[in-house]
């Protein structure tokens, strides 16, 4: 029987080297979308139009986006807050943008500089405008398990931005644990709420290990019914709000546990290893992941080991 496929959208170039202290080249990020795509990853952000001056390690994303333009063959996606950084997305050449909405009015204000209500309001023109340029667009719903402004984000409220944001059928809609504080019961419990309403729409999910859940909630959302998730490379991106934290999940980690539960990732593991350890010579540090330091499954026992 042939194996399910489980879909992994890298996120590392994105919101790992966001968080991360240390800023990239322009070729060093095009060198791990490189290494990417020769592992097997098909869909991945290469870059956000936000504010430079917030966001200086992303301050390069159009020149990655022209750099990207007809050289390589995969989907590059570009994240955006608003309208402004959609019209920059396009402008840049992106084919896929991924437009985030905040599920606590605490980030929102922080991070989108608008409240929740406020951003929603810009919905259905970032619609029109993304279908007008003949732009995939997706969205991703932020602290949709927590705040670190607000604390408890109440699932109720997630549902009401679920219903917002599905009205308008964009192709994919993801909920996101920004700061890493669910535990699979909680994924659980969002994610099929969130597909109640929206059964149409395909699901991502997007988790980070700053409380080692990452993984447990991975599984967690499979078992729910979504298929795509995102995941970092050697695990980079930190959190903010919590220093010296690991990042996002790692994405070789998720390659292989769950080619272990029988999924097909179409990642070559051992060539995602391999990238994982590029960038972590890259940033010149110890990164979180751990299937790169352990490597994958023994190929065969060591003649002469420990008994
Ligand atoms: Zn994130």
């Amino acid at each position: 029987m042939a194996k399910e496929r489980l879909h992994l959208v890298e996120v590392s170039v994105r919101d790992g080297l966001q968080n991360e202290p240390e800023i990239l080249p322009t070729h060093t990020k095009l060198s791990m979308i490189d290494l990417a795509l020769e592992a097997g990853f098909k869909r991945m952000e290469a870059g956000s139009f936000v504010n430079p001056a917030r966001v200086p390690a992303m301050a390069d994303s159009a020149e990655v986006f022209a750099n990207l333009k007809g050289r390589r063959d995969g989907v590059f996606i570009a994240l955006a807050l608003n309208l402004r950084g959609l019209d920059r997305a396009i402008e840049a050449g992106a084919l896929e943008v991924n437009y985030v909405f905040c599920c606590s009015d605490g980030f929102s204000i922080r991070n989108n500089g608008v409240s929740v209500a406020e951003s929603l309001k810009a919905w259905p023109e970032a619609v029109a405008k993304a279908k007008g340029a003949n732009v995939r667009l997706s969205a991703t719903l932020s602290t949709a398990f927590g705040c670190p402004f607000d604390g408890e984000v109440a699932v109720s409220q997630v549902a009401a931005i679920v219903g917002t944001v599905a009205a308008e059928s964009p192709f994919e809609i993801a909920l996101a644990d920004t700061i890493g504080v669910a535990a699979p019961n909680d994924v659980k419990e969002r994610f099929a709420v969130a597909m109640a309403i929206a059964p149409a729409v395909q699901w991502r999910a997007h988790f980070h290990n700053t409380r080692n859940t990452g993984l447990a909630n991975a599984v967690a959302a499979v078992e729910q019914g979504v298929r795509v998730l995102d995941g970092s490379l050697a695990g980079i991106g930190g959190c903010p709000f919590a220093p010296g934290a690991a990042g996002n999940v790692p994405s070789e980690d998720l390659i292989y546990m769950f080619e272990r539960m029988g999924f097909d990732t179409g990642v070559d593991l051992d060539a995602a290893i391999a990238a994982a350890r590029f960038i972590g010579e890259a940033l010149g540090k110890r990164t979180p992941g751990m299937v790169s330091r352990a490597g994958g499954f023994p190929k065969r026992a060591v003649a002469g080991g420990v008994p």
